[in-house]
């Protein structure tokens, strides 16, 4: 019989106070009893609207039955047909956006709570199933990865389950991209990523890390030196933006990427690791997406005593996952809502001391659909901070474009590619954030396999 309770099963966590001195994961996930009740909340619709919304149409349905059943690896065989990273998705897809955006039980009340189902599904099966590598026969035709993160991760995986010899070249020292040096372990353990990238190797993928394409050898040399039929692009958008306002190579001002990946991927947050990372009493972190909010609760974790998340808009139109959000206020992040800053003010050192703001009043919708911000004159006000952090989005490093003649460039800056991934230069594809700009990990995935797909096209008509 359906549960017809309107709130979902409460997803165990770490209560506030305690998580935010700690880097273990704030949600805990549901038991097998947990899982089962929420399960029963879905109606089984015929139309199936969550999963129209899946970028990877995870048959959701199917899958929940057979949570609802208590038959787990039964929904994980299910859930894996379309998505081969279902414990990461399951933990970051910003759920309200896709699957559950569009659930029908959301009309009045929760929606059925997806992403917590396929994380309990994918936890259950690593936990209860030594996982058997599937014996591919290879076809003998190379491909070139470039770019270990969900694009390329998912392109190898696909790639290898069709028979080719796959290698990923990294150019950081460990495959994962931005789930491993971007978001940090509170909310998707580096073991997770670990699990995922041991899994590929285990089925036959190579990967060559620090091994940057564009300087220590080019796609053209991959191609023409190396015997690589194929190459997916995949290096994602990791180049940070600024403000570009007075003050801003003061000492104490950074990148979100940068403070994430000395947090993250060089342990700054472990007391055996001697990483060098800024400390503050107060840190400003400018914007609203999941990358401000990764930073801040990091800050926080890191000993800051008051984090400021300052943003131009509201409330309503804060880019981040809701539920980072919510951790992150609960955690003592404070909001400073419709405020922009304008200048960084220093000492006589030349370190931060303090963040000159406007005041913003919201106008009407501009290109992106969310209402513009606009500054309310003589409304200038200082906040007195020693760190500023911009969190203000990505850009494609351009590396890739220059070093590969004709490969084309799309009005974003990006790799010009169409939906199966094809740029127009023979053999070469590219997908995810490369050529979208900024977007999610499930986006990122899908453009993967897509360009696997095409890639086997491609090999096979030549
Ligand atoms: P990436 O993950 O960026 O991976 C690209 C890889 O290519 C990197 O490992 C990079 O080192 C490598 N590379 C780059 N250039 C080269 C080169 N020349 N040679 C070799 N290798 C190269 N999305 C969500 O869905 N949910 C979230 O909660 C979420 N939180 C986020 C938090 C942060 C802090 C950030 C930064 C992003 C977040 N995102 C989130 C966005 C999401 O992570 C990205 O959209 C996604 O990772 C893009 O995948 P990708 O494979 O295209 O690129
Ligand atoms: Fe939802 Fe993401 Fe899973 Fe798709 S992959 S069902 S969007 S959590
Ligand atoms: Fe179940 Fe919601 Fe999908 Fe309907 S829309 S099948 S209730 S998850």
């Amino acid at each position: 019989m359906a549960n017809m309770s309107k709130e979902k099963t409460p997803m165990p966590e770490q209560p506030a106070e305690l998580r935010c001195s700690n880097f273990q994961e704030v949600c805990t996930g549901y038991t097998e009893e947990m899982a089962i009740q929420e399960a029963q909340r879905c109606l089984q619709c015929g139309k199936h609207p969550c999963m129209d919304s899946c970028p990877v149409n995870v048959h959701i349905p199917e899958f929940i039955a057979k949570v609802a059943a208590g038959e787990f690896e039964a929904a994980y065989q299910i859930i894996e047909q379309t998505n081969s990273l279902p414990a990461i998705c399951g933990r970051v897809c910003p759920q309200e956006n896709q699957c559950e955006g569009s659930c029908v039980r959301g009309n009045k009340g929760d929606p059925v709570g997806i992403g917590r189902l396929e994380r309990f599904v994918a936890d259950w099966h690593a936990a209860n199933h030594a996982v058997e590598p599937p014996h591919t026969h290879c076809n003998g035709h190379k491909v070139a990865v470039v770019g270990a993160g969900p694009a390329g991760l998912a392109c190898a995986g696909d790639l290898i389950g069709m028979g080719y010899d796959v290698t990923v070249f990294e150019s950081l020292h460990k495959p994962g991209g931005v789930l491993v040096y971007g978001i940090p372990e509170f909310r998707l353990p580096k073991a997770i990523v670990a699990r995922e990238v041991a899994h590929l190797e285990s089925r036959g993928v190579k990967f060559v890390n620090n091994a940057v394409i564009g300087k220590s050898v080019t796609i053209d040399e991959l191609m023409d030196e190396d015997g690589f039929e194929a190459v997916f692009i995949g290096t994602g958008a990791g180049l940070p933006s600024f403000m570009h306002i007075p003050g801003e190579d003061a000492l104490g001002v950074c990148s979100a990427n940068e403070y994430l990946t000395r947090i993250n991927l060089m342990k700054a947050y472990l007391p055996e690791y001697d990483t060098p990372i800024a400390k503050a009493e107060h840190i400003a972190v400018v914007g609203a997406g999941n990358v401000a909010m990764d930073a801040s609760r990091c800050a926080l974790r890191m000993g800051t005593k008051q984090v400021s998340i300052i943003y131009r808009r509201g409330h309503a139109e804060i880019p981040a996952r809701a539920e980072e959000v919510e951790h992150a206020m609960a955690e003592g992040v404070n909001f400073r809502l419709l405020t922009n800053p304008v200048r960084i003010l220093s000492d006589e050192t030349g370190h931060v001391c303090g963040l000159e703001c406007v005041e913003m009043e919201l106008g009407e919708p501009d290109a992106s659909g969310r209402r513009s911000s606009v500054p309310i004159e003589g409304s200038n006000f200082v906040i007195p901070v020693d760190m500023v952090i911009m969190a203000l989005g990505t850009k494609l490093n351009t590396l890739i474009l220059d070093t590969t003649p004709g490969l084309p460039a799309n009005k974003r800056g990006g790799v010009e590619a169409d939906e199966g991934g094809r740029t127009g230069r023979p053999g070469v594809f590219a997908g995810g954030d490369a050529v979208t700009g900024a977007a999610t990990v499930i986006k990122a995935m899908g453009a993967g396999k897509a360009a696997a797909k095409s890639i086997d096209e491609y090999i096979k008509s030549k």
